[in-house]
């Protein structure tokens, strides 16, 4: 089966593990700061905070800006459930914003709707989670026009856009929101094995998630509520959590981080070889607009109920040809968990409609022109 998406890990990416695991500590070294400025520096951001998985900091980044109990966060109805569950661990009510079909990003006209409904009802979200779907930026200009209107913070969701361009800025430069978060499990542009990390531009973004990844304790005496009792003192000040990377994952990362601009070129490749070859009067593509430069961490096709053959059809068919298909993402209000809470819009146009016709067809660095040409193929004479 070709799966819809697969990591590399490299004789290098081993050889610099086996040095770390020889010589080095394996968990609070000097591994995971050395990534933090290597990834700071890369997209343009003052400051990065290191975590076990993206969840963890989303999770962290919330809590930092206060979202807790009474507040409402929004995000995108069409993500991976990490972007909701964020809210739901700091107390907060999530509810979903409806997204645009061409981008299968959350949709601009959508989002001001719901946020005139919202103030008149005293029900305005703290904070509005975007995602960034299949590795393309949304538009964020407008997202954050609108979103300080009303006050609300962005936190950009970027799971799958590590490495990708809004305009002239990296994503994770937080030019438009508080802070950016990237992943980097295997599925993911580059990864630790597990891992994520916060891109802010706020020091109080920094200091807060800093301090809650490692329980709430601090060492440094000019922080100290009370008098140090000798050179062992610590201070626990907050309730953390421990949501570290450890270096042998920030090794990894590391050198992957080296070739990311090698896998970007390499997954626009087979995304522009996709767009010109598959037989787009079969199937709806995604639009990728002029201002981005996406990552391509998905290529979704949309199937067309016009021609006569369902998706799940066209899905199981993809299937047995030995093409690892998948469906990103079911609506995260469809989720029985979802359904059982308070406050959750359960039926979005656009989302309904894009996971109806939704498939994940293969995309990733090491995919083969062989490969490509068969998924072509297939999708043609299907
Ligand atoms: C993968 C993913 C996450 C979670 O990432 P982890 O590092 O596995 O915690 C969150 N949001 C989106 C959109 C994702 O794709």
């Amino acid at each position: 089966m070709i799966p819809y998406g697969k990591h590399e890990v490299t004789q290098s990416d081993i050889d610099e593990l086996v040095g770390v695991l020889k010589n080095d500590p394996l968990t609070q070294g000097k591994q995971v700061p050395l990534f933090e400025d290597e990834i700071r520096e890369y997209v343009g951001a003052d400051f990065a905070v290191a975590t076990s998985s993206a969840t963890a900091a989303l999770h962290l980044t919330l809590l930092s800006m206060g979202v807790k109990k009474g507040d409402f966060v929004w995000t995108s109805g069409i993500s991976f459930v990490a972007s909701a569950n964020c809210a739901l661990y700091c107390g907060a009510k999530i509810d979903f914003v409806d997204i645009n079909l061409n981008t299968i990003n959350l949709c601009v006209d959508a989002l001001t709707n719901k946020l005139k409904i919202a103030a008149n009802n005293n029900k305005i979200p703290k904070v509005l989670v975007v995602v960034h779907m299949a590795g393309q930026s949304c538009d964020m200009e407008k997202i954050s026009k609108i979103c300080q209107y009303y006050n609300v913070e962005i936190v950009e969701d970027a799971s799958h856009a590590t490495g990708a361009k809004y305009k002239e800025y990296l994503v994770g430069s937080c030019k438009y929101s508080a802070a950016t978060i990237f992943s980097f499990h295997p599925v993911k542009i580059i990864t630790a094995g597990e891992g994520g990390v916060i891109l802010t531009n706020r020091s109080d973004i920094f200091e807060k998630t800093q301090r809650l990844r490692t329980h709430g304790i601090i060492k440094s005496k000019e922080h100290f509520e009370d008098q140090s009792n000798g050179e062992w003192y610590y201070e626990q000040i907050d309730l953390g959590f421990n949501y570290r990377m450890s270096d042998i994952h920030a090794t990894l990362v590391r050198s992957q981080l080296k070739r990311l601009d090698k896998y970007l070129n390499a997954r626009e490749k087979i995304a522009k070889k996709y767009e010109k070859y598959i037989n787009w009067k079969i199937y709806d593509k995604t639009l990728r607009q002029n201002h981005n430069i996406s990552a391509n961490h998905l290529f979704v096709i949309r199937t067309n109920p016009k021609i006569g053959k369902s998706n799940s059809k066209i899905f199981s068919e993809l299937r047995m040809a030995g093409i690892g298909v998948q469906k990103h993402y079911i609506p995260i209000y469809k989720h029985p968990f979802f359904k059982k809470l308070s406050n959750v819009t359960l039926d979005l146009t656009n989302c309904e409609n894009y996971y109806n016709n939704c498939i994940s067809i293969p995309i990733y660095p090491t995919l083969s022109e062989q490969k490509q040409l068969y998924v072509i193929e297939t999708l043609n004479n299907l």
